[in-house]
This record gives structure tokens, sequence and C-alpha cells, in this order.
């Protein structure tokens, strides 16, 4: 008989961890919704990110240059719909251009491969609308559906027999470990706590008390009023931490533009909050004014970054602590987190 694992939370990286530890473990997987992914994993950009942006040396440089590479044979061997489109980071003024230098130093210390400064001349023959004074390539970098991914790893759950519970409430870990649900109690040999924006309050019942998550709202208008290939990105944004508002082509020839980055006080709140004004400043740095009065922009969609806090201090890398022994937490996978998740989990299958 193989010892039980459970894992707590039905996104990509609990669906993740699920499968990597199904060879040595009978595995339960339990998750809130009906459906696996139904939050922040397919409420994202949906970009396989290369590792460009990381400190070196983080947890979150390391996984996401492992995971884009394991990612990219997943999609191979099981037919989900992803394009290795590369995507473009630009320049708007001086200092971004100085920003620029930074990040090619930065992805060559994270062993980031195919990074290029690229021909203002050629970008500006391929882009005549944008306004980029400078610009850098990164062939390693991908678009992914991310509903597709999840309907592939839910087929994968299922042929390799793991029992996925849902709907199914994890109410917390206790010892044991024993996991205890809205439908009784599962005893499990290993527990591991994927669930999310809701990963503190799971780490709490185990006994982990000095970690918040605190929702950084994400919300996406969309476009159809340009064709667009390949991803456009502007230098990282440093005050909130993340990457900035970008252009991302989607497999229904739809254009997002968002991130926006918008305090929020609700985990489940995925209303469109950001005001038309915040998005339409960002296309005017972006867009010769000529095209800007062309782009008509919709409503796309919201998603809520888990952005956690130990102590009330913003943790900058992914948290993952095993307390108490045989007990797995994954506090604040936020980006990369998508393109991270197979190299997560098998970091997470190492500790166990
Ligand atoms: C706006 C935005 C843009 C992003 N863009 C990118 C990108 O382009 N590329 C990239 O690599 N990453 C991106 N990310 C990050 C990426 O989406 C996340 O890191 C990743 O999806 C995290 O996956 P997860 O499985 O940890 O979390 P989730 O997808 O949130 O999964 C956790 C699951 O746990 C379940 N759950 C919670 N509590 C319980 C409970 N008590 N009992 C049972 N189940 C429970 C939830 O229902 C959920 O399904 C982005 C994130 C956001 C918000």
């Amino acid at each position: 008989m193989k010892p039980v694992a459970g894992v707590i939370g039905g996104g990509v990286v609990g669906a993740h961890i699920a499968l990597a530890l199904a060879k040595r473990f009978t595995v339960y997987l339990i998750e809130k919704n009906p459906k696996l992914g139904q939050e922040t994993s397919t409420r994202n950009s949906g970009v396989l990110h290369a590792g460009i942006y990381y400190p070196a040396g983080s947890l979150k440089a390391r996984f996401c240059v492992e995971g884009n590479a394991l990612s990219r044979e997943l999609f191979s061997k099981y037919d989900v719909q992803f394009a290795s489109s590369g995507k473009y980071i630009i320049a708007r003024d001086e200092t971004e251009e100085f920003e620029l230098e930074h990040l090619l130093e930065n992805s060559n210390r994270n062993g980031v491969s195919e990074m290029t400064r690229v021909s203002m001349k050629k970008f500006n023959e391929t882009f005549p609308y944008l306004k980029a004074r400078g610009a850098i390539f990164s062939g390693s970098t991908g678009i992914i559906d991310a509903a597709d991914y999840m309907i592939a790893l839910a087929a994968l759950l299922d042929r390799n027999n793991i029992e996925v519970l849902k709907p199914c409430t994890a109410l917390g870990i206790v010892a044991g470990p024993k996991i205890e649900t809205n439908r009784g109690t599962l005893e499990v040999d290993v527990a591991v706590n994927a669930a999310g924006l809701y990963a503190d309050y799971i780490a709490k019942s185990a006994g982990i008390a000095n970690y918040e998550i605190i929702p950084l709202k994400g919300d996406y208008l969309a476009t159809r009023s340009f064709p667009l290939h390949v991803p456009i990105y502007p230098v990282p944004n440093h005050v909130h931490g993340t990457l900035g508002l970008h252009l991302t082509p989607t497999f229904s020839s739809e254009v997002l533009f968002g991130p926006s980055e918008m305090p929020c006080n609700r985990k489940d709140d995925y209303t469109i909050q950001t005001s038309f004004n915040v998005f339409y400043e960002s296309l005017q740095k972006t867009f010769e004014p000529a095209i800007l009065s062309n782009i008509e922009l919709y409503e796309g969609y919201s998603g809520n970054r888990p952005r956690a806090y130990y102590m009330g201090k913003r943790c900058e890398d992914f948290t993952i602590i095993e307390h108490p022994s045989s007990v797995i937490h994954l506090i604040g996978i936020e980006s990369p987190g998508l393109t991270s998740a197979p190299a997560i989990a098998r970091h997470v299958a190492s500790l166990v």
C-alpha cells in the first residue's frame, strides 16, 4: 500500500504537485470549486515567462527558468494551445532605456536564453504605431491558453488515478496530519497547502500564524482593433513590483491590455474596478496618437494576485515551508507561478 498525500487547491500548482507525487503516493486533490483552475490559474496574462525580472538566486528566477522548459515539454506532448511567440520589452524614454540594460544583465545572471537588443529601425517598421525608443526581445517567452492548460491537467490527473474531490472545501490541517473538509476528514501521510489566495488561512490552521495574503487586483481590458502576435511589455513597475500594463495576444484574436494594480479587500472580488483613465494614460504613453483614437476597448476580466506578507512585510519571493513535519505550505505564488508550476511541483516532491 502506498502512503497517502492530500493536496489542497486544484489550481495549476496543486495539479502539478498532485501529478509529481502520484508515483509514490495515493493522491487526493481537494478543490473547493466545481472545476479546476477557476481562480488565479485562469485569470492571468497567459504568458510563459522567461525569467528576466527576478533577483538571481531567488526561487522565482530558478523555478521560472526550469518551469519554462518543463512546460514546453508538457504542452508539446499533450497538445496544449501554446505559441512560442517571444516578447518585446520597450523603453519609452531615456530612464526606461537604462532599465532595458538592467533587464539584459539580470536575465544573463538568471541563465535566460535568447535575449537580444532590437534594431529600432526594424522594430519601428513592424510596429509603426508604438512610441518606442529602445526595445529588447525575449525569444524564450510564449503565450498559453490557460483554460486549455487546465483541461489538459485535469485529463492527466485522471490518467494518473488521482482522486479529485470537487467541490470540496478544506477547513484546515490538524495534527496527524489530517485534512478537515466540509465533506469529512482525510488522514494523510503528507499534506500540501496549495490554496492560492487562501493559503494563509490553511497555514494558520496548521500553526503558521504570521502570513497574510492581501490580493492585488489586476483588471484587463481587451480589443480587436489591431492584430498582434507577440506580447509587448513596458519596463517593470517598481512601485507595485509588477510587470506593468502590457499587450498580450490571445488564441481568440483578442489583444488583452492589463493587468492594472488595484488594492482590493476581497479575495473573491472579480469585478473590474480600474478606472478607464488609468488604462488610457498608459496607452497614451505607448501608442502614437493617430492610432489611439481608433482603438476600441471593452472589458476583459480580472484576476487577484495572491500577494503575501510576513508580519506586515511583503514577501518578494515564493514562500515554501514545511510546518509541522510532512505538511508543506506554498504561500504567495504570484507571477510567474503559471510558468513555474511544474518546477515548483518537482521541488515539493523532493521535500517529501
Ligand atoms: C493578473 C495576473 C496575471 C498573471 N500573469 C501571469 C503570467 O502571465 N504568467 C505567469 O507565469 N504567471 C502569471 N500570474 C501568476 C499565476 O497566475 C499564479 O501564480 C498561478 O496561477 C498560481 O496558481 P495556484 O495553483 O497557486 O493558485 P490558484 O489558481 O489560485 O489555485 C488555488 C486553488 O485552491 C483552491 N482553494 C482555495 N482554498 C481552498 C480550500 N479551502 N479548499 C479547497 N480548495 C481551495 C482555489 O479554489 C483554487 O482553485 C498572474 C497572476 C495574476 C493575478
